[in-house]
């Protein structure tokens, strides 16, 4: 992974302060193999995991993330019904 992917996917943290992310998330089945691994400093580690970030693979097999600061992913966007959204 430090090979191919050098820091983190999300900041360009260096390797030492990353952490190994599971793309797909091993409790959901997500194997631990390579391919499925990608590096993410603790910060970006947790903005994927609390829905603040998303992990994508691209065809040239490498890992970026999107930070969802300016915007908010696709299930979040709708409001829940009743609610302010000012
Ligand atoms: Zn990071």
């Amino acid at each position: 992974m430090i090979v191919r992917d050098r820091r983190c996917v999300g900041c360009h943290a260096p390797a030492v302060r990353c952490q190994v992310h599971h793309v797909h998330w091993w409790r959901a089945g997500g194997p631990t193999d390579v391919d499925n691994l990608t590096l993410l400093c603790w910060s970006c580690h947790a903005d994927v995991h609390h829905g603040r970030a998303t992990v994508t693979r691209q065809p040239d097999g490498r890992y970026t993330t999107h930070h969802w600061a300016a915007s908010r992913p696709p299930a979040a966007a709708a409001a829940p019904a009743g609610r302010h959204t000012a």
